[in-house]
């Protein structure tokens, strides 16, 4: 398999695409020259090395690609299962003290709501 190499300006070295020095001077290899080297190399590849480095590229990295329609139901019938919460002890003070807190106006218009709901099943005033 072929692959695209830098070459060290300095001492004509052949390197890795991954390096980012030279292995036998130490240079640094900018990402300007690593771009440089990879566009030569690819305008140096035949129509039959392309097809079979993007055929591998393919392969590396697998693409879960959704149909629109897919996606939306992917959307839709996602749901979050919890089966334990990790917290420091301070965080779950902070949490269940928010908590609290926020169920004050909760209970408030429960209560309210409820204030309007329970007449309905109680029979006429005064009985
Ligand atoms: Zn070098």
């Amino acid at each position: 398999m072929k692959q695209a190499q830098t070459i060290c300006p300095d001492c004509g070295s052949y390197n890795e695409m991954g390096d980012n020095k030279c292995w036998k001077c130490k240079r640094p290899i900018t990402d300007d020259e690593k771009q440089q080297a990879q566009a030569n190399f690819e305008n140096t590849l035949s129509d039959e090395d392309k097809q079979s480095l993007q055929a591998k590229q393919a392969e590396e990295t697998p693409k879960y690609t959704l149909s629109p329609n897919e996606n939306i139901e992917y959307k839709i019938s996602r749901e979050v299962v919890v089966t334990d919460i990790k917290m420091p002890f301070g965080s779950m003070v902070v949490f269940i003290l928010k908590w609290a807190f926020a169920s004050i106006p909760a209970f408030i218009i429960l209560g309210f709501l409820a204030s309007l709901v329970i007449p309905l099943f109680q029979g006429p005033a005064g009985y």
